[in-house]
């Protein structure tokens, strides 16, 4: 471990506050330090109140914000001399701690500040550093922690057995603190949880972790208990895409809401996860409790969700009564579960949570071997991590948030993706709250959309090994499809039947129509596994229910589609799949209407370009946003009822009313 410290950086940071978010962020950019959130940062500033009374605060790292982006707005003020008060009493509930570190700011627009303020509050140093680092958890998760901790640090540490966050292990620091520690003391360190360093600047708080974590790692290090070697797992070869779907929807049964299923390509998640004795190493329980609610507990060994479940309820029915009151919340749905043949699969509500899984546990995979070498894994016992699930200040953080979008954990695929009305619905499902892949033969749709939630692949639909490939990769990285939206097709130029060549006329039906078919009985097994049943949205035609001349192959072939998506509908409303379609017309912001184009046949109707796109009974102009919308309001839950139909979104056409 090194310092990151670099002086001609720091001298962008001149008050205290800005040198406390500079080291806050040197923390967090050391993922062996700090993870997603994790660890938490203060400083102790004196201020002029607007009665001109000076007063002494405690910047503490408010929830929400993750020391590697922190900026100052990130850090709540709180009254300090409250907080040493708080402090001394004898009780205080976490919603009643909540409350006193939220009124006793002096910033009402300030994120709420952390929960272990308090703790902050008691170290009387004017910059508190805190992390999970990975060496000392790794070194506290063992069966003779306690002792490696004297061995290495002797009388240069405070250590502190573990509580809970919150106020008693803050009361207790406190306590501790004031009888031992003396003029050698460095650091603190808190058994299954973590470390704190303090100083007079916020440089030497931030030297003393690196200086404190350093030894952690030379000591697992000269123990042999730092390199681990990976075993190169057996190569299979199985289709993802015939097991995750159904997987994913009992896990999502069990969560009781649509869940992403990422299955990690990670080498040390294939390796660990094809181990021996992984169930047994596996199963002991989270590293630190700041792991314990986005891991969701013990990960899940095989992939029999409904025994994890039931397991999983029984261990809260045996721990505590409280289980009862709060059965309703309970989502017994795993977040990690490790697979001798599947490998390592990640759970979340959406893929940015299931990412944040997949990190903080391949963390957790080194803490677990490298204790093994020290001897032995031991996380903490269930009782404390059932205090920490059911944890009130955990709760409130996961109620918070206000109402999920309405595709939140599901699936889209969308073809001929990268313009038009393709890349239309693929924004209205990502608006939305989807995950969506998006295929197309133009190579731009890898990069056509910038977040977690976009998978954009390249895939000509008429190579079905193509579309396999497609399907797999989806599955892959999100765990299933439970929306499939058939947009791709191609329009050949006006031909009459008579001069209409019988290879375009193939080429025509085979686009449109041939590998449509491919990609529907592909994706069958797939869609019918979809958590909240399955949809299909077909781009069908103006031309289906009122053809035009010099457009045969392009009118029969959505014709032919069109009677396709009908069967789909008989076929599948069984499986839970509901099959529509969508009629455009008249939609000129695509790349075939150019504006030549567009003026051609305004001239030819002798109209101008402006009256020949709204040339329709309500007179409006229809965009491809329109389209993507309207895709995504057929996949949600107010078409629910609905399969089988056919709609026009030609701003009326007197030929199809
Ligand atoms: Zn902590």
């Amino acid at each position: 471990m090194h310092s990151r410290w670099n002086e001609e950086e720091s001298l962008q940071f001149k008050t205290d506050l800005e040198l406390r978010v500079y080291t806050s962020q040197l923390l967090g950019r050391d993922p062996a330090l700090v993870l997603h959130g994790g660890g938490n940062t203060s400083v102790k500033i004196t201020e002029k109140n607007i009665l001109g009374e000076n007063e002494e605060l405690l910047y503490v790292k408010g929830s929400g914000w993750d020391l590697e982006f922190i900026e100052a707005p990130g850090f709540a003020p709180v009254r300090l001399n409250h907080l040493l008060k708080l402090a001394k009493l004898d009780v205080l509930s976490d919603p009643e701690m909540v409350n006193e570190l939220k009124t006793q700011m002096t910033n009402a627009s300030a994120p709420t500040p952390s929960v272990e303020a308090i703790l902050h509050a008691a170290l009387p140093y004017k910059y508190v550093d805190h992390t999970h680092a990975n060496a000392i958890v790794t070194i506290t998760n063992t069966e003779d922690g306690r002792k490696r901790i004297e061995e290495i640090y002797g009388d240069t540490v405070v250590i502190i057995d573990y509580i809970m966050p919150g106020f008693d292990l803050a009361k207790q620091c406190a306590k501790q603190f004031a009888s031992e520690a003396s003029a050698k003391t460095q650091g603190m360190i808190l058994m299954n949880h973590g470390i704190f360093t303090f100083g007079p600047t916020a440089r030497e708080a931030y030297e003393m972790m690196i200086t404190l974590v350093d030894k952690a790692e030379k000591y697992l290090i000269q123990q042999d208990a730092w390199k681990i070697t990976l075993s190169t797992p057996n190569k299979n070869s199985f289709s993802k895409r015939n097991i995750l779907p159904a997987l994913r929807k009992n896990v999502s049964k069990a969560a009781g809401t649509a869940m992403i299923l990422r299955c990690s390509e990670h080498e040390k998640a294939k390796s660990f996860s094809a181990k021996q004795n992984v169930s047994k190493i596996s199963q002991q329980g989270p590293a630190t409790p700041d792991h314990v609610i986005r891991t969701k507990q013990l990960p899940m060994i095989g992939t029999d969700v409904d025994a994890y479940t039931s397991a999983y309820k029984k261990y809260f029915e045996l721990n505590s009564a409280q289980a009862k009151d709060k059965k309703a919340m309970l989502d017994s749905a795993p977040r990690v579960i490790l697979d001798k043949t599947l490998g390592m699969l990640c759970v979340g509500k959406t893929i940015k949570d299931a990412c944040i899984v997949e990190d903080i546990y391949l963390h957790t995979i080194d803490i677990i071997q490298r204790a093994e070498k020290l001897g032995g894994y031991k996380a903490l016992p269930d009782q404390d991590i059932f205090d920490m699930e059911y944890w009130d200040l955990e709760q409130a953080k996961l109620k918070k948030g206000g109402k999920a979008p309405v595709f939140q954990g599901e699936v889209a695929l969308v073809t001929g993706a990268a313009s038009g009305i393709g890349k239309a619905c693929v924004s209205s499902l990502l608006a939305r709250g989807a995950a969506v892949v998006a295929l197309d033969i133009n190579p731009e749709i890898e990069s056509a959309f910038e977040t977690t939630s976009y998978l954009g692949l390249s895939c000509d639909i008429n190579s079905q090994t193509q579309i396999k490939q497609s399907l797999e990769q989806a599955v892959t990285h999100f765990g299933g499809i439970d929306m499939l939206v058939l947009n791709a097709g191609m329009f050949p130029g006006g031909f009459k039947i008579a001069e209409l060549e019988v290879d375009i006329w193939r080429k025509v039906m085979q686009v449109n129509v041939d590998a449509n078919q491919f990609i529907l009985k592909s994706a069958f097994h797939i869609l019918q596994h979809a958590p909240n049943g399955g949809r299909v949205v077909i781009m069908g035609s103006k031309n289906v229910p009122a053809p035009g001349p010099g457009a045969a192959a392009y009118s029969a072939s959505k014709a032919a589609l069109t009677q396709l998506a009908r069967i789909a509908s008989l076929e599948w409303g069984e499986h839970n799949i509901r099959v529509n379609t969508l009629h455009p017309d008249a939609v000129f912001d695509t790349g075939i209407w150019t504006d030549e184009v567009l003026q051609a046949r305004a001239a030819h109707y002798g109209i101008g370009v402006e009256q020949y796109k709204r040339k329709n009974i309500l007179k409006t102009e229809i965009t491809s946003h329109d389209v993507g919308e309207l895709t995504a309001e057929l996949c949600s839950p107010i078409f629910s009822k609905t399969t089988g139909a056919q709609i026009p979104i030609d701003g009326g056409n007197d030929r199809v009313i």
